[in-house]
């Protein structure tokens, strides 16, 4: 967290609205050097409010939706 861009940023930023709220941080995490280990965390710790790594709550929840579906697809083989 030390190391993202968002320290720079006014934290509301990352907890819009609406989808334009949303692209704007978004922007933000795009130039973020821990973008994918701040995913990671999100996914992890199933944040649901948020823009994390770039992905919104929406794009969070699909995202563990194919994971959990990948895993099972794996365990069922
Ligand atoms: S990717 Fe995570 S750490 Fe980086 S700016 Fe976005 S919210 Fe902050």
């Amino acid at each position: 967290m030390g190391k993202g861009k968002c320290r720079e940023v006014d934290p509301e930023t990352f907890f819009p609205s609406d989808g334009v709220g949303v692209l704007r941080a978004r922007k933000i995490c795009a130039g973020c050097p821990v973008a994918s280990q701040c995913l990671e965390y999100a996914l992890t710790n199933q944040i649901e409010h948020g823009v994390w790594g770039g992905c919104s709550e929406r794009e969070r929840r699909r995202l563990l939706r194919a994971r959990r579906g990948a895993s099972l697809a794996v365990t069922t083989r």
